[in-house]
């Protein structure tokens, strides 16, 4: 480019600027199109530990041309995928949106419903339960809704994922459509008789290109040399959970060896091309929708499931999750590129959060002679149950141990007239006089109380009354659910209200935000509010999150 040609650029641009700034200011003209990204149990300390191994044009441009808040937490607990999808598009916490876990134990019925389920809809391009899914037990708008308000139905607003529930929930209950993963020998991704009765054709075109057996066509090389990974562990070490099928978690790895013994391409959701497809399939949205082609602001949910998927079998330090992530900030380079492309520079807004960041191995940590150790629900359940039979007499008063919260027998304390508060606190006492356990609150204490700093904060964000467990306890830190009871000292979990698994990445950029960094605490429940500034609306109904000022432009 030479030098007259770049002023003259430079020269107009600076006057459309000024004229449009001087006329309006920015939420007159919105960005057509608004972005969002959710990582799935992507840490903050990611960006900072695989840097040298990103490129130019994913999170390193985020990190150029974008706002990053460094200090950005979950504040309620559990966190998990369900909670966490709900707040950042609610704009605030399960006691307000309802979602209070991914299962979720319902008294009446003695039994757990995912969060997502609903028995009185039907798959839409898949059969079975997995087409048996709406957003019908989230009890608050998100910005899909809001959105459709603000333009009068005339946005397109569409989420994806590999899991359905990182589709659903950022769709509210009026967005227009929710996409995801039904794996099985198509790959094809479904939706439910919530959205509409049949799937849109560039849906049914797109799953038409069986690109999920063709991803696993193929070896999970090592795209960088090995010394290039930042891990202080071999590849082959005895904390990781080989993917499914695998007799080593190592690499190179035979993906199409896999796939052929089991036939189902449920396999793809632990390799890097589970967020190769899902590109694939946001891209074709952007086709297929005409997303971001008009004034009207559209709003594209995408959320990358892979990362955690991978990463509860192998732990953060995993070579495999460090491949998968330098892959992944290749897929949203190629995302940023087309919007660029397709949609421009300047038109569109980006946000890019994760749902929960996740722990280290928690048998690596004690192995480093860490303070750390597994939970065990079951064993809790005895011990509270042989107590309270010393307490008040025979019968079995725990109906359920989940989530980190304590179910009681409702119906014998009643036969037994009983003070349902003095048996929940003789619980939370005994809770408390376990070295393990750092803070335990009653259901009671809960409705009562305003709790507004720190653990309790989080507890009391995670509560609803209808929905939640009668005494609600978190462990100390270091102290977390095995990944799986059957594989011990491998993998990890997310849970808890420690800063493993809080501190999560928050990235605008584009339309309506100034670049920079944030380094003051922020809640994720902020984004939603901050996205409800840019679009120049009303903010979704629960929402309780701040806006951050230091993101907006005028
Ligand atoms: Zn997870």
């Amino acid at each position: 480019m030479t030098c007259s040609h770049r002023c003259i650029l430079v020269a107009a641009a600076s006057l459309a600027f000024t004229t449009t700034d001087a006329q309006s200011p920015q939420w007159a003209e919105p960005p057509r199109l608004v972005v969002g990204i959710v990582v799935d149990q992507m840490r903050a300390d990611y960006i900072y530990r695989y840097w040298d191994n990103f490129g130019e044009g994913g999170f390193k441009r985020l990190v150029a041309e974008g706002s990053f808040q460094r200090d950005a937490h979950y504040d309620h607990v559990p966190t998990k995928t369900g909670p966490g999808h709900a707040g950042i598009y609610t704009g605030t916490t399960p006691a307000r949106h309802g979602i209070v876990a991914n299962d979720m134990y319902v008294r009446s019925s003695k039994s757990t419903i995912y969060c997502v389920e609903d028995k009185g809809v039907t798959g839409v391009g898949s059969t079975g339960t997995i087409g048996q899914r709406s957003p019908l037990n989230l009890l608050a708008t998100t910005l899909a809704d809001e959105l459709e308000r603000r333009t009068d139905g005339r946005s397109k607003t569409i989420g994806i994922a590999l899991k359905d529930r990182s589709a659903i929930l950022p769709m509210g209950r009026t967005g227009d459509a929710a996409f995801w993963f039904a794996a099985g020998t198509d790959g094809a991704f479904a939706s439910s008789s919530w959205y509409f009765d049949s799937l849109p054709q560039w849906v049914t075109d797109f799953n038409g290109e069986r690109l999920a057996a063709t991803y696993l066509g193929r070896t999970w090389e090592p795209l960088l040399a090995l010394d290039r990974y930042h891990t202080p562990l071999p590849d082959d070490n005895p904390y990781e959970v080989p993917l499914p099928g695998a007799t080593t978690p190592t690499l190179p790895q035979d993906l199409q060896a896999l796939f052929k013994a089991s036939g189902d391409t449920y396999l793809l959701r632990f390799t890097p091309w589970g967020n190769t497809l899902t590109t694939d399939l946001a891209l074709a949205a952007l086709v297929g929708e005409d997303l971001g082609t008009d004034a009207v602001p559209d709003l594209l949910a995408v959320s990358y499931s892979s990362p955690d998927d991978l990463a509860h079998r192998m732990g953060p330090r995993a070579v495999e999750v460090e491949d998968m992530y330098v892959r992944l900030d290749q897929e949203i380079a190629r995302l940023f590129a087309e919007l660029d492309r397709r949609v421009g520079k300047g038109k569109y807004t980006v946000f890019l959060t994760a749902d929960h960041a996740g722990s280290d191995v928690t048998a690596y940590l004690a192995d480093l002679k860490g303070s750390a150790g597994y939970s065990d629900d079951v064993k809790l359940e005895r011990e509270l149950d042989a107590s309270l039979i010393k307490l008040l007499g025979p019968g079995k008063w725990v109906r359920r141990v989940t989530n980190d919260q304590v179910f009681l027998n409702d119906s014998l304390i009643a036969v037994r007239k009983l003070e349902p508060h003095q048996v929940q606190r003789f619980v939370a006492d005994r809770l408390l006089g376990d070295p393990t356990i750092a803070e335990a609150l009653t259901a009671t204490d809960l409705v009562r109380e305003n709790y507004s700093e720190g653990m309790r904060r989080n507890l009391a964000r995670g509560f609803m009354p209808t929905r939640s467990g009668d005494v609600l306890y978190s462990y100390r830190p270091g102290i977390a659910e095995p990944y799986s009871t059957r594989i011990p000292n491998k993998g990890t979990e997310h849970n808890t209200g420690w800063n493993y698994d809080t501190h999560v990445p928050v990235f605008f950029m584009g339309r309506g935000v100034v670049e920079g960094e944030v380094v003051r605490p922020t809640s994720v429940t902020d984004i939603a509010p901050t996205v409800s500034m840019i679009l120049g609306m009303t903010m979704p109904d629960a929402a309780d999150g701040r806006v951050v000022p230091e993101v907006l432009g005028r």
